[in-house]
């Protein structure tokens, strides 16, 4: 049973056989499993080697907005947002979504000019973001230090979840419609018996399935690896941080896209964020904390908001981006093996597209409409070099 006291029940044991495996528990994972219950496919095992907060779904800042680079990502997440909104009313569970709005702070001349091309591109999609002046970023944000930044971008329809209740509504509702969710089960091994046929072993046992989804996030590689497959994302220490309370004053979550530094106030009143340091990539997931991190934040924190000098910092903590070679996702069925599935390689901004992501992948996994997402999204595009970069990442 977790904190929130909604948590599925009982452990299952691991059943011989399932038509679909999912290995990984985090939003992605569950998120599928609830759509394709929904469906009415809900002889769906999701295994997790730890509990179902332990990855980057349980770590991350709970950051959603519709300011992208490319058109895909603005389309997806406006509807991303939609199911966002909706999902208390669905699922049952408060996910404390508050639409302040995201305030990119711009440094320099050429990353305006790439941003003003960004903003054209989202107002054509109807996502309302302005261009503004430090001026005009100050009514916003009175805080923030002018000379820390030439112009900034704002869409006050983008926002902040808290992210734990969503893997808990996820995983409740996909429990009460059949699914079973195994954690402390981690994947070992996984037999490749044919087309379509698995035999997945984990520290509970073996199961055998039709269908391998794998929505490991940072581990991803090491999963595709026990089939034999090189996956090119790769793991990267993501750090971030909380502050003792403060009274309510910061509406919208702001980022420098250039330092990759973000913060927002949380409804208890924290400043939460964090920045984007160097790491070894070793191909290995790190979790460990930095004493670097905290003096890159603090340092580039307090240049544009000044006011927080005195702030104390209450944690720290780190978790997994997984990081593809363009920034866009790898996602559908390998083209060497017939039923085993990728969702993997959302880098920093994979909780705020599962929503939708899950809802279309089901609709594919049971034969409805294949979104456009899976062709520019496909694995082979690396290898075929049709990728396009999303520019507008933090981190
Ligand atoms: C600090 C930080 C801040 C972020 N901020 C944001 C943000 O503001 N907005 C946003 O949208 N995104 C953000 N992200 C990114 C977001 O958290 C991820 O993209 C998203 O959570 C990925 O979900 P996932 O389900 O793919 O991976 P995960 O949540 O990592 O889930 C994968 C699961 O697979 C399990 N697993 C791995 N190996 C095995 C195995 N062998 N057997 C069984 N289970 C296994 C892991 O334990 C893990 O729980 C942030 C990430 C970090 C780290």
């Amino acid at each position: 049973m977790s904190a929130s006291g909604r948590m599925p029940a009982a452990a299952h044991r691991l059943a011989s056989e399932a038509e679909t495996v999912i290995i990984g528990g985090g939003i992605m994972g569950l998120g599928i499993a609830y759509e394709l219950a929904r469906r009415g496919r809900s002889d769906v095992h999701v295994l997790e080697q730890e509990y179902l907060t332990s990855g980057a779904s349980g770590r991350n800042g709970g950051g959603v907005r519709m300011q992208w680079s490319t058109e895909l990502n603005i389309r997806l997440m406006q509807e991303s947002m939609e199911i966002c909104r909706d999902f208390a009313s669905e699922l049952g569970i408060n996910v404390w979504l508050r639409q302040g709005g995201y305030l990119f702070l711009i440094r320099g001349q050429a990353e305006l000019a790439q941003l003003e091309r960004s903003v054209a591109l989202q107002n054509r999609c109807g996502v309302p973001t302005r261009i503004l002046t430090p001026q005009e970023a100050l009514r916003i944000v009175p805080e923030l230090n002018p000379k820390s930044f030439v112009a900034a971008c704002y869409n006050p329809r983008d926002g902040v979840v808290f992210p734990w209740p969503f893997l808990w509504g996820y995983a409740h509702a996909a429990s009460e419609l059949g699914v079973q969710i195994h954690t402390y089960t981690k994947v070992t091994a996984i037999d490749v018996l044919g087309p379509n046929r698995f035999v997945v072993h984990t520290s509970k046992g073996p199961i055998r399935c039709e269908r391998v989804i794998n929505a490991a996030g940072a581990w991803s590689p090491a999963i595709a690896k026990l089939v034999g497959v090189e996956l090119p994302n790769h793991p990267h220490r993501h750090e971030i941080l909380a502050t003792e309370s403060l009274k309510p004053f910061l509406k919208p979550l702001v980022s420098v896209l250039s330092s990759g530094l973000y913060f927002s106030q949380s409804m208890r009143g924290e400043i939460v964020g964090g920045i984007t340091v160097p790491d070894h990539d070793d191909g290995q997931v790190h979790l460990g904390s930095r004493l670097r991190f905290l003096e890159d934040m603090a340092a580039d924190l307090l240049s544009v908001m000044p006011v927080l000098s005195q702030v104390r910092v209450l944690r720290q903590w780190a978790g997994p981006y997984d990081v593809s070679p363009d920034g866009l996702p790898i996602l559908g069925e390998h083209p060497a093996l017939p039923g085993f599935y990728l969702v993997c390689g959302f880098v920093g901004y994979g909780f705020m597209m599962a929503p939708v992501i899950a809802r279309y992948y089901a609709e594919l996994l049971c034969g409805g409409s294949r979104h456009p997402v899976f062709d520019r999204c496909r694995l082979s595009r690396f290898a075929d070099g049709t990728s396009e970069r999303e520019l507008m990442l933090i981190g």
